[in-house]
């Protein structure tokens, strides 16, 4: 027999990307905290808006997304003209590696970064640089240290998944300053609507002509199962984007939930103010219990457990009481577990089992 046809050098490096587990066999009303959803659903406007599209699903849809970008514009102060929308953030971080990246080129992702990063390097045909983390901190320094002429992408999520840490806006502008002429610095912000007040770095993007941010409709505006996210950035990013982009990307759906959620600002403050609540809730129920973790800015805590076993001792329990979470080994972070901000009795079903598991281990 014939060899099978080879792929191009890297893609047989990718492992498929993990998404969240499910419950155990048999597990009755199973909660799933494991993929940084939003536990008010989508909000009513979107699903409305969704109904109301079903009308013209004949029609393809505006591929240039005008309705929709003016909405991104007038919600989050940006010029619509330079937002290039994708399906999900996850498509326009492959655009920049499409398009900046590709044999020859280094990207820069940290050692407990989004694992997507690595995988779209790797995808175009880049090597993938990680750059050590201190403390479950981006380290600023190790960075600069690692960049080279080869690099081309840098990528840091603020706030970062899975540590849930914020990198200080001067160590950001900090960063920019100091790449590498022919890099760009891109700020991922799937989690920035979570830090009241927070612009995901679109100031710098102002600034600046080597820094693009990303952001998503997945996490507060509750509409992960339609898939859209956005990149902003200079007028030469955009136009680059926009280059590679498909021309119907996103659905006639999906564009006028976005635009929906993205208009309701109420619903996105009530999300904001839920999610710092039941993220305290979460955070001091899990350290009344003995387990530790870093103050999260997002919708999301990082359990840190004594060591590797003990984070997989507890995984299993929770997942046998039909409690989904999700481990970071991954990430490099093995006594950790990834878990989500739910709605109130989620958070508390969750805190009073890691107190039964650690009881019991006592
Ligand atoms: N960036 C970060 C840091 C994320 O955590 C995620 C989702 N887990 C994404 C990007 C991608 O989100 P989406 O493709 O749903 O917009």
């Amino acid at each position: 027999m014939t060899q099978p046809i080879q792929p191009r050098a890297g893609i047989l490096e990718i492992a498929p990307y993990q998404g969240g587990a499910s419950a155990a066999a048999g597990v009755a009303s199973p909660v799933k905290l494991s993929s940084n959803e939003n536990p008010h659903g989508p909000p009513p406007a979107a699903v409305e808006a969704v109904r109301a599209a079903a009308a013209g699903l004949h029609r393809y849809p505006p591929t240039d997304h005008a309705a929709l970008r003016a909405a991104i514009g007038a919600a989050h102060g940006v010029d619509p003209a330079r937002v290039v929308c994708g399906v999900g953030s996850d498509e326009i971080i492959a655009f920049l590696c499409q398009a900046y990246a590709g044999p020859g080129a280094e990207v820069i992702h940290t050692e407990h970064g989004f694992s997507m990063y690595r995988i779209s390097a790797l995808a175009s045909g880049a090597t993938p640089v990680e750059v050590p983390e201190r403390e479950r901190t981006t380290d600023v320094d190790a960075i600069l240290a690692a960049a080279s002429e080869r690099t081309r992408l840098v990528f840091v999520a603020n706030p970062n998944n899975p540590t849930g840490t914020m990198i200080p806006e001067a160590e950001v502008a900090r960063l920019a300053a100091g790449l590498p002429e022919q890099a760009l610095l891109v700020l991922d912000g799937a989690y920035a609507e979570y830090v009241e007040g927070f612009d995901g770095g679109a100031a710098l993007v102002e600034a600046r002509s080597n820094v693009v941010m990303t952001r998503t409709f997945s996490k507060i505006y509750g509409l992960g199962g339609l898939r859209v996210g956005w990149g902003y950035g200079p007028d030469h990013v955009a136009d680059v984007l926009n280059r590679v982009r498909g021309p119907f990307n996103l659905s006639t759906p999906a564009l006028a939930a976005a635009e929906a959620a993205v208009t309701d600002t109420v619903f996105v403050d009530r999300c904001r103010r839920d999610n710092a609540r039941l993220r305290a809730l979460l955070a001091e129920g899990l350290a009344a219990h003995g387990v530790a973790s870093d103050p999260s800015h997002a919708n999301f805590v990082l359990a840190r457990f004594a060591d590797a076993e003990e984070a997989r001792a507890c995984d299993a329990f929770l997942k046998s009481e039909g409690l989904i979470v999700r481990p970071v080994a991954g990430y490099n972070l093995p006594e950790c577990l990834r878990i989500s901000v739910g709605d109130e009795s989620a958070c508390r079903r969750v805190v009073e089992a890691v107190g039964r598991f650690r009881a019991r281990a006592a």
